[in-house]
């Protein structure tokens, strides 16, 4: 099916406004490969991808501090579909290197309208479509109309970035910016530098500044767990070196990471302790020091499973640290000041660049106004149904990834989800498509999205309010856990009393 210009007079329904069968919102890595899947499962629907930057990549682009690089292997965070060749963690432009690849070789390109800014989706029961408003670049309103509404905007605010209410910020003299805003021209050679937080992003730039800088210091409020390890999967470099071809290496690496990755999941569980000695074991063999002191910036207070194990290539925080070119310091701010910032314990760290790697502000659905037969949708009023559709919102899918695992391995498996749903509803005569709660659900509890204590980065525990709601059943819940999805969504029976078609 071509697209088509379509004026629909019927009442709620959108004038002189393009129809697709599906819109997927971003061109970041979920929104390229949810049209791929698109393309190769349902391959006669058309569709567009709306996406407000110039450019595809999404996180990919966004970030450019220095040395910013994945923190999964590329194995798992590469596409099922499209072997990756390079070393496991990849920096950002090999990843969008790798995305323009898919784009081209599956024609994805001309599909993707670049400087749209999506600022409305509303849906039509008489109608059964979306209509999608977005602003373009020049300041127009454009209006499109869909079937399916595939959202793969992300989950946090690409220009706004959660920076705390810190006191005296305004009196700093030097310069202050958020990870997420760091202008590349930026010269930080010679500079005293200070990062705030430890988090992925912190491990990130402080090795790479103290390549340059006069000195890093890492203030963090509390610490958190590395794995330190060669960039390098011998497994793949002996395949290689034997000749298998790459789509093979690909898919048997990709089984080794994932199995490794349940074991050391339930290991983190079950032997917590013994592995904390692990990743310790780890960082005194990269920094050649047997009796690397841990205590106190470096022994974390959460559970090892609770948040994302931090890469740590080669142990570089750990030997930046033995070197002396980093200090790290675990305190709480007091204030800023004219020269950096005094801690709560009284110390003042002179900085003449101060970089926030404090994290993210979450954005549910890209805060963009939704609404339901003219009913704004709330969508804490709402239930999700596997992290994937929600109570009251029908046609509509939102891809939220893997935070533990890595979050492409979502973008594959709900790409067979939907499509197969595009399909049965297509072989049963259906418009449309609603999740709800089954007679078996009747009175089951509702709980914020996640729970805490299974999982819980900060800028999710900030926003959950914001979130939609999940019960206690694993298809009312998004649980994290790829390898009990991995069975469960693909065995999915879409003909299930979860489902109701019209
Ligand atoms: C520095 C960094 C490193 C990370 N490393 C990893 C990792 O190693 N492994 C891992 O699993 N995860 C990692 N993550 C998490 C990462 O964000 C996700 O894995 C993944 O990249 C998210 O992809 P996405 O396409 O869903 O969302 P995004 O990358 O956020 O892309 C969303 C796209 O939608 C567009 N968009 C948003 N709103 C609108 C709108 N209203 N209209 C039109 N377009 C819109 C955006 O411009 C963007 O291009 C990392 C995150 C960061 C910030």
């Amino acid at each position: 099916m071509l697209d088509t210009l379509e004026r629909n007079d019927s009442a709620g329904a959108a004038a002189n406004a393009e129809h697709f069968d599906v819109l997927i919102a971003g061109a970041g890595i979920s929104g390229i490969g949810s049209a791929y899947h698109l393309q190769q499962q349902c391959s006669g629907k058309s569709y567009v991808v709306l996406e407000m930057k110039d450019t595809f990549g999404g996180t990919w682009e966004t970030h450019k501090y220095p040395g910013v690089r994945s923190d999964s292997d590329l194995y798992t965070f590469g596409y099922r579909f499209k072997p990756w060749v390079g070393a496991p963690i990849a920096s950002a432009d090999e990843i969008l290197k790798y995305m323009g690849e898919v784009i081209e070789e599956n024609h994805i390109g001309p599909n993707i309208r670049y400087g749209h800014r999506i600022t409305g989706c509303s849906w039509s029961s008489a109608d059964n479509r979306w209509t999608v408003e977005a602003v373009d670049k020049t300041g127009a309103t454009k209006r499109f109309t869909c079937n399916f509404l595939w959202m793969c905007q992300g989950y946090y605010d690409h220009e706004k970035p959660y920076i705390p209410d810190w006191e005296g910020l305004n009196d700093y003299k030097g310069q202050f910016v958020h990870a997420q805003l760091w202008d590349p021209k930026t010269d930080y050679a010679g500079k005293r530098i200070l990062v705030i937080g430890s988090g992925a992003t912190a491990a990130t730039v402080v090795p790479a500044f103290a390549e340059k800088a006069a000195h890093v210091t890492m203030l963090q409020r509390s610490p958190t767990y590395f794995f330190c390890s060669e960039n390098k999967n011998e497994l793949a470099d002996r395949l290689r070196e034997i000749g298998i071809d790459e789509p093979t290496i690909h898919r048997v690496v990709r089984a080794q990471i994932m199995y490794d990755q349940d074991m050391m999941t339930k290991r983190c569980q079950t032997e917590p302790e013994v592995v904390f000695e692990e990743l310790k074991e780890l960082v005194r063999a990269f920094t050649g020091k047997p009796d690397f002191e841990f205590e106190p910036h470096f022994t974390p207070k959460y559970r090892v499973w609770q948040q994302r194990l931090a890469f740590c290539p080669n142990g570089d925080v750990f030997r930046a640290a033995v070197e002396g070119k980093v200090t790290v310091v675990t305190d709480t701010i007091d204030r800023f000041t004219e020269k950096g910032v005094r801690t709560s314990s009284g110390e003042e760290i002179e900085a003449d660049i101060i970089v926030a790697a404090t994290g993210f502000r979450l954005s549910v659905m890209g805060d963009i106004p939704f609404s339901v037969d003219g009913k704004p949708v709330n969508w804490s009023d709402t239930v999700t149904y596997r992290g994937m559709m929600f109570t009251g919102v029908p046609n509509m899918a939102w891809v939220m990834g893997y935070f533990r695992a890595s979050w492409t391995l979502r973008v594959d498996m709900m790409g067979d989800f939907v499509c197969n749903l595009l399909n049965h509803m297509d072989e049963v005569g259906a418009k449309r498509v609603d999740v709800q709660l089954r007679p078996e659900d009747a009175g089951m509890p509702l709980a914020p999205w996640i729970e805490e204590d299974n999982f819980n980065p900060g800028y999710l525990m900030r926003g959950l309010d914001k979130m939609p709601r999940r019960g206690d059943k694993p298809e009312w819940r998004h649980n994290q856990d790829y390898w009990a999805e991995k069975d469960q969504i693909p065995a999915t029976d879409l003909t299930g009393a979860e489902f109701k078609y019209s």
